[in-house]
Formats: structure tokens, C-alpha cells, sequence
């Protein structure tokens, strides 16, 4: 196989952040890869690249100035009142405000936004960012462990050079994120491989194709329980070919999100490691610019394992490696066996049992051929400066209406894809761009007036406003108020919670960074428990700072506080190795909760799973 430059983004201080104690998403899984690609030797043949770390003003080409500014003013110090207290940027308990989150996320989206530059400037054919792929965040809020969009921030930057770029997610969660980023322009294609029904967000149906000129540009592929590698296969590769062929991208961006393959602590799917890489494989082969980022994988030595290995595919040497791990700094982790593997194990394909794989992919492939050829876009009209407000992100920051035409009918439109997800938060501005709107509307065949269709920004089965889908003019304001109650699925436990209506917040307790007194809504009584059932809103899940009353009463007895503390505090000093598990369980309700979604499906036998702070997780 020819050869290709690749280039590889790698802070080696990214794997020192923690989410909290018992959260599922380890960023130490990063450098685990990191080590394993280093042991394999691959560092010398490719670039390795320290990513320039993104800043606000780069982030807020995407996400809002208010929102970027308040990532930034979490501290050790305000961390505990901004977690679960009610903000409306972090809403839910998916995303805790854990110390040095802005850094966290100026690391994974610096090395998203420098793999784009090093493709475009001709640097680089791959370009790898693990650190990256967090696809659930949006403009305005964090999502599913995603703060900043590391994803959404590289497309922009890959658009400033070229006209087309295809986005290809094979995280087991749909790519809301960046679907609803792009939702309306026809210069990104996203296509999301994905579990579907039940399971977070919610959103990704195949009745959602993209609006207005980007009618058709997103393609869901939404999936059932225990697809296999064959099975995948055969929907993921005449899919892309088919885009490949209508679309053909200047680039592409593939999310390697990990927790589709088997065994996964939070996925469903039964995806082997070779059956992942299948899909690098199968984009390399095309000899189209390549980026691979990270996304989501919990089971924490199978993600290692299986970006390690397409790293390898990235570098077209996975013939050449070997099956049997090279020792390395966490070799005893990937016992019993020390493989390069991630088995399936023997879970049914409900895809293939009533025949719903079939029907998907047909879907797909006849959304793809209706598709009139690739769109072309007049290079010379795109605005460097400001390629974000060209394609309606950059909501918010400046004045200037953009000159061409057609720039500000797609403004409007992503105005108005925002205005009906926060409908709170109308300013005069926006709500007046929501009333001119009408035409885009009535370019539309229907399908949005239809009751079949799920309106994206309602989440799939949400219990309290399932049924006020219909968008018409005289509906609006209805839909608005009515949407004023929203709901958001959780990552972690899949249950709905209710998202705090900003308009009752008092400006300061919109960014309640600012005041000592801006938190009004505390964690006993804010979002997080209104709206979950069974009593268990008021279960705090997981924690970036030790409860008042200390772990002990928080984890149930076992104690061991100040070893968890101190624990958090090598972690967060770069101090990893050589604990061996006397914690408390602080991830018992995990297991619990985790075991009832995928098992531990580690198919070798062994256990217990160490988790990436060194702890023995209870699995
Ligand atoms: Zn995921």
C-alpha cells in the first residue's frame, strides 16, 4: 500500500485531566494510546505535532462568546458550584465542571483545528487528533461529555481552503453535534453511523436530512443492537462509496468514537477492533485528505488498543505489527492475553433479525441519489475572515451583514435552527429574523409540517412535548413557548431531565461565573433533579471535587477519603502509575448502571477493569 505523510497531534499533558472520580470518560486514554503507538515504534514515521492550544476567540467561531467565557472561568475553586448547579451551559450530569476543562478543551480542539491546517497546506494526506472527535457539543452548551467542538472548529478551518468537505461518524452516539452545525449548508456532508432508539441523544432518524441548501446533506444511518463487523460493513461501505461518488468531498473527516465496538461500557454495538479500522482502511484507500479524530470509548484498553491500530492503518503498516503487545508502561492492563484485539462476543444482530439493516441502507443510498451531483461553491466569495458568519455560526459576534445573498439566507436559517432550540432566549434580533422566515419554510416539501417527522431539536421520545412537532408560521410562538420546557437525554443514565428555561435566570445566573451570588439554582434543586423519575435525580453520579460530607457518605462507607483525594491530585499532577486499587468503589453505581446497557464484554475473562486513575474499577 502506498504511502502516505502523516501527521499526529499529541499533548502529553491531556491524559492529566479528569472528569471526576467514576466518570466514564477517561482522558488518560489518550496517552495510553499515545504509549502503545510509541511502543509499536510508530513515532518515526509520522510527524508528530504539539497542537497549537486553541483559544477563545478560535472557539467562538462556533460556540458563543458567553458560553467559551464561561469555560474559562471554571477553577479549582468555582468548579463544585458550577457542577450540577443549574447553569445553562451545563446542563444535566453528564458534563461536570472539572478543574482545567477550558485547557482540556483548548488541547483537543487545537489539535483538531491543526490537523485540518496541516491537510489543507498539503503538510500532511492524515492527520490524527485522538484527543479530538467530541461531537455532542454545541454552540452553546455541553452535551455528552463534549464541551468544546473540537470537530465543528477543524470543518471550518478545512472550509477556508476547500469547497466540500464530508464528515463521517462512527461513534456508537449519533454526531448531533456537528450534524446540527452543518444542518444547513450543502458545503459539509455529515453521514453518522449509529444505535438508535432509546439511547442518547435521542436524535439521528433518517427523516433527518439537512434544511434549506442543506436539504439532503446529512445522512443518518441509524442502527439496532449488536451489529457485527460484517453487518456494519455492508451498510458503511456503499454509503460512503455512494457519497464519495454525488458529493465528492475536498476532505474528510472520520470521528473514530470507540465505544461502537464490542464490549464497550456505554455501546451496544459488537463491532471488533478490525472491523473498526475497516472504515480508516476504507477511507485511506480513497486517496481523498484524511483526518481521524477520537470521540467516545469506555472501555478504556479496547480504545487504546484500537486507535493504536489504526494509527497503524493510518500508516499503512498494520500488516507489519504485531499481535502480541510490546511492553509498555500499562502492560499489565491489557491482560489476560496482552492481544491487539477487541473480540466480539455473542450478542444477537438485531439489525440483521428483522431486517432493519436492509431497509436503512436502502434509505441512504436513495437520499444519496437524488442528490443533483457535488455542489460547487465560488471559492472567490467565501470571506476568509469570517467563514463561520458566512455559513451562519458566528450568530452574535459582529454586525456586518454579509453582502452575498445567499450567505444571509443561510445565516437565517441557522438563526433559525437555534432560535427553536433555545426559544427562551429570544433578542429582538433573532426573533425578527424567526418571523421573516416564512420562504424557507414553504421551500420545503412538507416533510417538516408532517407529523412523522421528528423536528431536530426535540429529542427522540421526549416524554413532555412529543406530541407539539408542527412548524408553521402561526404555530411558532406556540412550538416557542411550548419548547420552553425543554428535555435533554442523559449519556450516562439515558433518562430525561429537564433543561432550566434561561429566560426565568437572571442574567448573572446565565453566567453565573460572575457572581459569588449567581447560583441560585443549587444542586438539590436545580435541572438535574426535576426531571428524572424514580427518585434518582438527586443521585449526584460521579464528582470533579469531593462532596461536602467527603466521599465516605457520598460512595456509601468503605472510606478511603483522603486517598481518593489525594488520588485525584496525582491525577491531576501527571501522577498515574503504580496504585493499585484500595479506593472506594466510587464506581459502583456505574458498574451497576453500566453492566444493565453492555456488560464488561471482555471476552478474555479477566475481571476487573483498571481504570485509567489507576483504581480497580468494580465492574
Ligand atoms: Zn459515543
Amino acid at each position: 500500500m502506498s504511502k502516505r505523510k502523516v501527521a499526529y497531534y499529541y499533548d502529553p499533558d491531556v491524559g492529566a485531566y479528569s472528569y471526576g472520580l467514576g466518570h466514564p470518560m477517561k482522558p488518560h486514554r489518550i496517552r495510553i494510546t499515545h504509549d502503545l503507538v510509541t511502543a509499536y515504534g510508530m513515532l518515526d514515521k509520522m510527524h508528530i505535532l504539539r497542537p497549537k492550544r486553541a483559544t477563545p476567540e478560535v472557539m467562538s467561531s462556533f460556540h458563543t462568546d458567553e458560553y467559551v467565557h464561561f469555560l474559562t472561568n471554571v477553577t479549582p475553586e468555582t468548579a463544585e458550584k458550577l457542577t450540577y448547579s443549574g447553569t445553562r451551559f451545563l446542563v444535566g450530569e453528564d458534563n461536570p465542571a472539572f478543574d482545567g476543562v477550558f485547557e482540556f478543551c483548548s488541547i483537543s480542539a487545537g489539535g483538531s483545528i491543526g490537523a485540518a491546517q496541516r491537510i489543507t497546506s498539503g503538510a500532511a494526506d492524515i492527520a490524527i487528533n485522538w484527543a479530538g472527535g467530541l461531537h455532542h457539543a454545541k454552540k452553546r452548551e455541553a452535551s455528552g461529555f463534549c464541551y468544546i467542538n473540537d470537530i465543528v472548529l477543524g470543518i471550518l478551518e478545512l472550509l477556508r481552503t476547500y469547497p466540500r468537505v464530508l464528515y463521517i461518524d462512527i461513534d456508537c452516539h449519533h454526531g448531533d453535534g456537528v450534524e446540527e452545525a452543518f444542518y444547513t449548508t450543502d458545503r459539509v456532508m455529515t453521514c453518522s453511523f449509529h444505535k438508535f432508539g432509546e439511547y442518547f441523544p435521542g436524535t439521528g432518524t433518517q427523516e433527518d436530512k439537512g434544511r434549506g441548501k442543506g436539504k439532503g446533506y446529512a445522512v443518518n444511518v441509524p442502527l439496532k443492537d449488536g451489529i457485527t463487523d460484517e453487518s456494519f460493513k455492508s451498510v458503511f461501505e456503499p454509503v460512503v462509496s455512494k457519497i464519495l461518488e454525488v458529493f465528492q468531498p475536498s476532505a474528510v473527516v472520520l470521528q473514530c468514537g470507540a465505544d461502537s465496538l464490542a464490549g464497550d461500557k456505554l455501546g451496544c454495538f459488537n463491532i471488533t477492533m478490525h472491523g473498526h479500522a475497516s472504515c480508516v482502511q476504507f477511507l485511506r484507500k480513497q486517496h481523498v485528505p484524511l483526518i481521524l479524530l477520537g470521540g467516545g470509548g469506555y472501555t478504556v484498553k479496547n480504545v487504546a488498543r484500537t486507535w493504536t491500530y489504526e494509527t497503524a492503518c493510518a500508516l499503512g503498516v498494520e500488516g507489519e505489527i504485531d499481535p502480541n503487545l510490546p511492553w509498555n508502561e500499562y502492560f499489565e492492563w491489557f491482560g489476560p492475553r496482552y492481544r491487539l484485539e477487541v473480540p466480539c462476543n455473542n450478542m444477537e444482530d438485531l439489525n440483521v433479525r428483522d431486517g432493519s439493516l436492509d431497509i436503512v441502507r436502502e434509505n441512504a443510498l436513495e437520499q444519496l441519489s437524488r442528490l443533483k451531483g457535488p455542489p460547487s461553491v465560488q471559492m472567490q466569495d467565501v470571506p476568509r475572515e469570517s467563514l463561520a458568519h458566512h455559513l451562519g455560526l458566528g450568530l452574535g459576534k459582529e454586525n456586518e451583514r454579509p453582502k452575498d445573498e445567499l450567505d444571509e439566507e443561510l445565516a437565517r436559517h441557522m438563526r433559525y435552527v437555534y432560535n427553536l432550540q433555545d426559544s427562551g432566549d429570544t433578542t429582538s434580533e433573532e426573533s425578527s429574523s424567526a418571523e421573516s422566515d416564512h420562504s424557507w419554510d414553504s421551500d420545503e416539501d412538507g416533510s417538516l409540517a408532517s407529523s412523522s417527522s421528528n423536528p431536530r431539536w426535540k429529542r427522540q421520545g421526549s416524554p413532555s412535548n412529543s406530541n407539539s412537532n408542527r412548524v408553521n408560521g402561526s404555530s411558532r410562538r406556540k412550538e416557542s413557548a411550548a419548547a420552553k420546557k425543554r428535555t435533554r437525554m442523559s449519556l450516562l443514565t439515558g433518562r430525561y431531565f429537564d433543561v432550566p428555561d434561561p429566560s426565568s435566570m437572571s442574567i448573572q445566573e446565565e453566567s453565573g461565573y460572575d457572581s459569588e451570588h449567581g447560583y441560585g439554582i443549587g444542586p438539590e434543586s436545580g435541572a438535574l433533579t426535576n426531571g428524572i423519575g424514580g427518585g434518582g435525580g438527586k443521585r449526584r453520579f460521579f464528582m470533579s471535587i469531593p462532596p461536602e460530607n467527603g466521599w465516605d457518605s457520598f460512595m456509601g462507607g468503605g472510606g478511603g477519603v483522603d486517598e481518593a483525594v489525594d488520588m485525584r491530585r496525582g491525577v491531576i499532577n501527571g501522577y498515574h502509575a503504580g496504585v493499585n486499587g484500595k479506593l472506594p468503589h466510587s464506581s459502583h453505581d456505574f458498574g451497576g448502571l453500566f453492566e444493565s446497557v453492555a456488560g464488561d464484554g471482555e471476552a478474555d475473562g479477566d475481571d476487573g477493569e483498571e481504570d485509567d486513575e489507576g483504581r480497580m474499577a468494580v465492574d
